[in-house]
């Protein structure tokens, strides 16, 4: 039993060590990312199935190698979460976020933006101000601003969260709950966060129409968002069958493969959809 255990912990910390070096190595790639401007942003459109029209976008942060890898977000934002690299990253990603409404303005595309917050940015002092600031040195108008912040995000110190929505509120721009549905956030809980839209998680939507537990999920929550005036955006949605679904439930703002992936600028600029303006 003590050769075995003593094995145990050999297998135990070289695993550790595993995940520390490459751990190591991403924030080292990291800081060299920032300093080599090596980040950009994709852009997936938010479409009304009514029309078809592009009501918005929702900003997508892309991570560039120099060998031309283009990694995905969900392997290196946790590193750049705990190590703090992501309050920088993710300014830089408002300034972009700016600078790319203001450039749909001057084209006569009055579209909204909507920009993931991460738990460190989101519980920043400074946020509002720093939010503030690039919107005016950009010219970006707040009411084409929505910020996504995760229901997690918002559990904890709930006082604190809300005094932070409001503040945010303040400056004109709008909310949303994104990956709803995946947290614990009861009715009475959410009543109490000023924001204005939710967004159902992928996970809810991608097994319509065969699993009809989820389908009565999204059903309540589409229900609940109208009784409540929030908004509902459906994600992930990548057949005809579920922009049905969503239609007879009255959730008429939709984001997935179907209609489009997150693109590049240039790409989203050569589409040929109807642009509400
Ligand atoms: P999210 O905010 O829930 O974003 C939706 C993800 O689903 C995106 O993955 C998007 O590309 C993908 N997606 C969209 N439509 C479909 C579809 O029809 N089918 C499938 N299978 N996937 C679809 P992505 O870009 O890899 O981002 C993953 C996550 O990384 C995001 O989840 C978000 O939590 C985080 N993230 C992305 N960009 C940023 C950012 O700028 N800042 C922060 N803090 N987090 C970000
Ligand atoms: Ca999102
Ligand atoms: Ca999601
Ligand atoms: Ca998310």
């Amino acid at each position: 039993a003590k050769a075995r255990g003593k094995n145990t912990f050999h297998f135990f910390s070289a695993d550790l060590n595993e995940a520390a070096n490459e751990r190591l190595l991403i924030e080292n790639q990291l800081r060299e990312a920032i300093r080599e401007h090596q980040f950009l942003l994709y852009y997936q459109p938010k479409i009304d199935i009514r029309d078809n029209s592009i009501i918005g976008y929702e900003t997508l942060l892309r991570w560039l190698r120099p060998d031309n890898t283009l990694v995905p977000p969900l392997r290196f934002i946790p590193v750049a979460e705990s190590t703090g690299l992501i309050v920088q990253i993710g300014e830089w990603i408002i300034w972009e976020a700016c600078r790319f409404l203001s450039r749909q303005h001057s084209r006569g595309h009055n579209v909204s933006l909507s920009i993931n917050l991460s738990v460190r940015q989101f519980r920043d002092d400074n946020l509002p101000e720093i939010v503030d600031r690039i919107m005016k040195r950009t010219g970006a108008n707040p009411a084409n601003i929505i910020f996504e912040i995760t229901e997690s995000m918002l559990m904890g110190d709930t006082d604190a969260a809300i005094n932070q929505l409001n503040q945010l509120k303040r400056l004109g721009v709008s909310l949303s709950i994104d990956d709803f549905g995946t947290g614990y956030s009861s009715l009475s809980y959410l009543k109490r966060f000023p924001v204005d839209e939710l967004k159902i998680d992928r996970s809810f939507v991608k097994d319509i129409p065969d699993d009809s537990n989820d389908m009565d999920i999204v059903a309540a929550i589409i229900a609940m968002a109208q009784k409540m005036n929030l908004r509902v955006v459906a994600e992930g949605v990548e057949t005809v069958e579920q922009v049905e679904f969503l239609r007879k439930n009255a959730c008429y703002y939709v984001q997935g493969y179907y209609f489009s992936m997150p693109l590049a600028e240039q790409e989203l600029n050569r589409l040929n959809y109807v642009i509400n303006s």
